[in-house]
């Protein structure tokens, strides 16, 4: 595989083109949004130069990685001699499901399609091609840089070769593969999201004020950051889109989204990229808001 379409220059997108530049692949990042585009080269030319200045990079890599990326707003040019397409674009099925349907028809027959969904169905998405043997999930995590690995989920019919091939590129670009099947949330948000949620249930019923919840989860179980603070870093509306994808899933009441994060998405409230979550981060700080103020009346 040598030319690479990502679809989405998001959080998402615009690290997973880093990744794959800075292992020599040819990249195509793609978004309908040019400003987009534009912020997601400086990001990723900001991230670059903070590896180099770390040395974990040299001056010549960091250079052909910038020249590996090409940047474009027409899908179907982008996409038309790519290897691999991955899509890391909104978390909405409606989007994923059109955009799926349209690469069946504008991508090479035997190219690989991967998603970077965080908890949709691959099976579902897949259904939208003819190729649903070449449909797979390559759910990376945040930041896409740093972090080790990409949970490669097999849709019902993806295929033992294309899960193969998709294995063996992850670890080209240094990453660790996980291979898992298309279930709700998979593996990494099906034991994340209960946790979550159970923190914020234990602010809700007044257990417990913020700081104290993500301190005990840090100093008692060493987890670099308290899963209030994880939340809010994640984006509370996917946090919560998540939780509606296991408990529909599924079935079960115990998946069911604390009424708390409900009411602060319904808010506003998303965490970091609004600038208020369980923290505050408006003055460019992470202060601690008012625990109080999430209890539940009883
Ligand atoms: P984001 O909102 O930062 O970026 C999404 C981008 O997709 C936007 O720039 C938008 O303009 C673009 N887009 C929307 N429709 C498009 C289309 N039809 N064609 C091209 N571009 C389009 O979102 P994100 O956080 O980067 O998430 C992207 C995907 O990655 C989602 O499926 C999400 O669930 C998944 N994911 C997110 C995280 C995370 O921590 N944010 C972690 C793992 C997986």
């Amino acid at each position: 595989m040598k030319v690479i379409s990502v679809i989405g220059s998001g959080t998402m997108g615009n690290g997973i083109a880093h990744s794959f530049a800075l292992a020599g692949f040819q990249v195509n990042l793609i978004d309908i949004s040019e400003e987009t585009l534009k912020k997601a080269l400086q990001t990723i030319e900001t991230n670059l130069d903070r590896q180099l200045v770390k040395e974990s990079i040299t001056k010549a890599q960091r250079d052909s990685a910038l020249k590996n990326i090409k940047i474009f707003t027409d899908t179907r040019k982008a996409v038309k001699n790519s290897d691999l397409i991955i899509e890391a674009a909104t978390e909405n099925t409606e989007i994923k499901l059109r955009i799926f349907k349209d690469l069946d028809s504008w991508c090479k027959p035997d190219a690989i399609l991967a998603t970077n969904t965080s908890s949709i169905s691959i099976s579902k998405i897949a259904s939208a091609t003819k190729r649903a043997d070449k449909v797979i999930g390559m759910h990376f995590m945040n930041p896409v840089p740093l972090m080790k690995l990409v949970e490669v989920i097999k849709g019902y019919s993806t295929s033992d070769k294309v899960t193969s091939a998709v294995m063996e590129l992850s670890s080209k670009l240094g990453k660790i593969p996980v291979e898992v099947n298309d279930y709700p949330g998979f593996i990494a948000n099906r034991i994340l999201m209960p946790m979550i949620n159970e923190a914020i249930y234990s602010l809700y019923e007044g257990v417990a004020g913020v700081q104290e919840i993500d301190s005990v989860m840090k100093l008692g179980m060493a987890h670099p950051m308290g899963p209030l603070q994880l939340a809010d870093f994640i984006g509370l509306d996917v946090c919560l889109a998540i939780l509606n994808v296991l408990h529909k899933g599924f079935g079960n009441p115990k998946y069911a989204p604390c009424p708390l994060l409900v009411n602060m998405v319904t808010a506003g409230q998303l965490g970091i990229k609004s600038g208020n979550g369980f923290y505050n981060y408006s003055n460019g700080s992470k202060d601690a808001v008012v625990s109080a103020k999430f209890r539940k009346k009883v």
